[in-house]
């Protein structure tokens, strides 16, 4: 599918090692006096962020929602050397701030919903693997046994403090990029700015329609050939209201010896997953659920993500899903009927 007329590219990746899952196209109006978009480009999160307003007083938001991003960055980064995160790994502290406790107790839950395919404590498995610090090396079966048991370790919250194994480290990137959507979104809706449309590393919330109550769009981007390639659409649909998060292994991974390794870990193997899913979307009312739903997905694998939809009619997570996915060499596509009816045709 050829990029959207009338649209203006949004996406653009990050000076930095971490590339975005998913391409977002914001149809902008024709230029019109009293109704162009407030515009913000800037880097969070070790990705871009880009965000569009209309806000009748053209307000520049940006030295606020940086300050906003940069403490996430410093509660919840894996890359910030000494965020709070990375300091509970280490057993520095075991103390959590908010932003901490709600990615905890939302990952637990939807650990539990997804019967194990999300799991947060699969921190030391991933950088095992080489997806956050580069340590590109195969770890032997007894390491494997050893960041198994660390990831299914009891874990308990009391009050605002963090009871786990000393083993276990917690990685939130599969649901972070989503909540810092939803924080930036709750923080626009505080200045009384009511459509917009923000997008951290792929992970898009809509609120309201433009001006001309034209709902806003956004493209899927199509599964790339690899990492450095240049993001086509393959997929457009409108979003009033919603989030939508694509999670795929196509630009991230790593190749070694012809292998590609998925950025996604199966938590009960404490391996990459394998299996022919190139990507999944998820539209969703809050865009920490869509994150961390389509991360579940892209663990389960297409047959087990469609039972699992089957299973849960009407459940979070199970309405508007859209797969696309290898089939010997063909890519193909799967979409639940209510994504079907969101696609721009
Ligand atoms: P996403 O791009 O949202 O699918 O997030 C993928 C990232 O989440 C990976 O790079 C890991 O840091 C982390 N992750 C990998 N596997 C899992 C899993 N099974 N559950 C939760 N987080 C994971
Ligand atoms: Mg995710």
């Amino acid at each position: 599918m050829k990029l959207l007329s009338n649209s203006t590219s949004v996406r653009h990746l990050s000076a930095g090692r971490f590339f975005v899952t998913a391409a977002i196209l914001a149809t902008l109006l024709p230029a019109c006096r009293r109704s162009e978009p407030v515009k913000l480009l800037g880097e969070a999160q070790g990705t871009y962020y880009s965000i569009l307003y209309f806000d009748p007083q053209q307000r520049n938001l940006q030295p606020q929602v940086d300050s906003l991003l940069l403490a996430f960055d410093r509660s919840a980064s894996l890359w910030v050397d000494s965020s709070l995160l990375r300091r509970v790994n280490a057993n520095l502290v075991d103390t959590l701030d908010d932003i901490l406790l709600t990615l905890l107790r939302n990952s637990l839950d939807v650990e539990r919903y997804t019967q194990g395919a999300f799991n947060c404590r699969v921190g030391r498995i991933v950088q095992t693997w080489g997806f956050s610090f580069k340590q590109r090396s195969e770890p032997d079966s007894t390491a494997l046994t050893a960041m198994l048991a660390a990831a299914h370790a009891p874990i308990a919250i009391d009050g605002r403090r963090i009871v786990k194994d000393p083993a276990t480290e917690l990685d939130f990137n599969a649901i972070a990029q989503g909540y810092a959507s939803d924080l930036v979104a709750q923080y626009l809706e505080r200045q009384g700015i009511h459509s917009y449309l923000v997008d951290i590393g792929g992970e898009v919330v809509s609120r309201g329609t433009k001006p001309d109550g034209t709902p806003w769009k956004v493209g899927i981007e199509q599964p790339a050939a690899d990492s450095l390639s240049a993001p086509v659409v393959h997929t457009a649909i409108p979003l009033t209201d919603q989030a939508v998060v694509t999670s795929g292994s196509y630009r991230k991974y790593y190749e070694r010896d012809g292998v590609k390794y998925s950025h996604t870990i199966d938590p009960s193997t404490a391996r990459p997953v394998t299996h022919s899913l190139l990507s999944v979307s998820v539209v969703e009312k809050e865009c920490w659920l869509a994150d961390a739903m389509a991360t579940a997905y892209m663990v389960m694998g297409l047959d087990s993500a469609c039972r699992f939809i089957a299973a849960h009619p009407g459940q979070p997570g199970t309405d508007a899903v859209y797969f696309i996915y290898d089939s010997c060499g063909t890519m193909k596509t799967h979409a639940t009927p209510a994504f079907d009816q969101l696609i721009i045709k």
